[in-house]
């Protein structure tokens, strides 16, 4: 009752005034569509394409042009990852890129062949539907109750501290802590090189009915003259709004912690990301009555070339504490969405509570 089931479509908007809009999945009858230059070197890069060049991949660039070929790989899986992710997609691993890429016959949808839904009044109200079911099965939550510290002595875990408690932990207690991982390995008082990129996600109000084009729920950008990588506009997904007069834009900021973007003064970023949406000719700045921000610092994990290695390491710092375990997307370094993350936590509270040797507690506390 939460949700509406919906079919979203999604578009790359390129050229130098942003009026080139790609559909995106990969189709054959969009390809069909582009210049017959661009189209023929498409169809010879593909039929080119060697067996053993995907397994020869040392890393994401040739990854990827092992299964688009030159002309699609730069199109569409160069500027967009560098930056989406802030690093060349040379430096990136091959094991980043995505495993296929499907270049449908028929225009596709973005999650094609698969059920998709938004929450009718935003994702909020899924989290406080969890938040009643976890009160109501006598557990107690704590927001903005940031974790400062965890103690710990010989190899467990014995205090949880934050900004205002002092939580006793015993030795047969069982810790899941979904904290990015490396604020976990630093209150466990060790150090490491992962490093997450974020996102600031700023929302703009705006005095228009509608404003994305009547066939696109995403849009994409790739380009250095704007700041952001994505617009959603909800309503257009039929996400509920306090007035049919107004729409609202969701726009997707990638950054680093400490580099220019995350640098900026709010007011300052916010103006200039109005003026770039203005620029792109989506709205124009008297459109907008509202405009706020938040930043994610973690979303992201850098997959870089030798990161696995490190989280290798990591990993084993935490597999020593005897309760702890960690999951999540930040707990797990790896970027997935909701109901995957859902599905691992079911998969993994039936493994703990379990008591046979598929059981994750048996392994950890023999
Ligand atoms: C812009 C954007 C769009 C997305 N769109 C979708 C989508 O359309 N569909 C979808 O399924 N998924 C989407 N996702 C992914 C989705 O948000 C994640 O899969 C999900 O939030 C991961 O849940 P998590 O609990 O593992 O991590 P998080 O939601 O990141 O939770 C970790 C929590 O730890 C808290 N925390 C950090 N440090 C401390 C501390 N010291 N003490 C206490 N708390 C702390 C953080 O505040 C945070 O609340 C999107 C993500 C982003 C950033």
């Amino acid at each position: 009752d939460l949700l509406i089931e919906g079919k979203y479509w999604a578009k790359n908007v390129q050229g130098k005034n942003f009026d080139k809009f790609y559909d995106y999945p990969l189709s054959w009858e969009s390809i069909s569509k582009y210049p017959k230059e661009i189209k023929t070197n498409i169809i010879n890069e593909i039929n080119a394409i060697s067996p053993d060049s995907k397994a020869k991949a040392s890393n994401y660039e040739e990854y990827i042009e092992a299964l688009t070929g030159k002309t699609l790989r730069k199109m569409f899986f160069e500027r967009y990852p560098e930056k989406l992710w802030g690093i060349s997609v040379k430096d990136m691993t091959a094991d980043w890129a995505p495993k296929r890429v499907n270049i449908f016959d028929k225009k596709a949808l973005f999650f094609e062949g698969q059920w998709t839904a938004v929450g009718k009044n935003g994702a909020g109200p899924v989290y406080e539907r969890i938040a009643d079911e976890i009160r109501n099965s006598s557990g107690d939550i704590y927001l903005e109750n940031q974790i400062t510290k965890i103690e710990t002595s010989n190899g467990a875990i014995t205090e949880i501290c934050t900004v205002d408690k002092k939580i006793q932990v015993g030795n047969t207690d069982v810790v899941v802590s979904s904290l990015p991982i490396v604020s976990l390995i630093r209150m466990l008082g060790h150090s490491t090189k992962l490093k997450y990129r974020g996102v600031m996600i700023f929302y703009l109000d705006c005095m228009k009915k509608r404003i994305l084009p009547k066939d696109a729920h995403w849009l994409y950008y790739d380009s250095k003259e704007v700041y952001f990588s994505r617009i959603t506009e909800p309503k257009q997904m039929k996400v509920n709004v306090p007035s049919s007069e107004k729409t609202l834009l969701t726009i997707e900021v990638p950054f680093t912690v400490g580099n220019e973007l995350d640098k900026k003064d709010i007011g300052e970023i916010t103006k200039e990301i109005i003026e770039q949406v203005e620029k792109i000719g989506l709205i124009t700045k008297s459109d907008v009555v509202d405009a706020t921000m938040v930043k994610e610092k973690f979303v992201y994990p850098l997959q870089y070339q030798g990161y696995s290695k490190e989280l290798a390491r990591v990993n084993s710092i935490i597999g020593d504490v005897k309760q702890l375990y960690s999951l999540g997307l930040g707990g797990e370094f790896n970027y997935a969405d909701t109901q995957i993350i859902f599905e691992k936590a079911f998969d993994f509270a039936k493994s703990l509570t379990i008591d046979d040797d598929v059981s994750i507690r048996g392994i950890k506390m023999p």
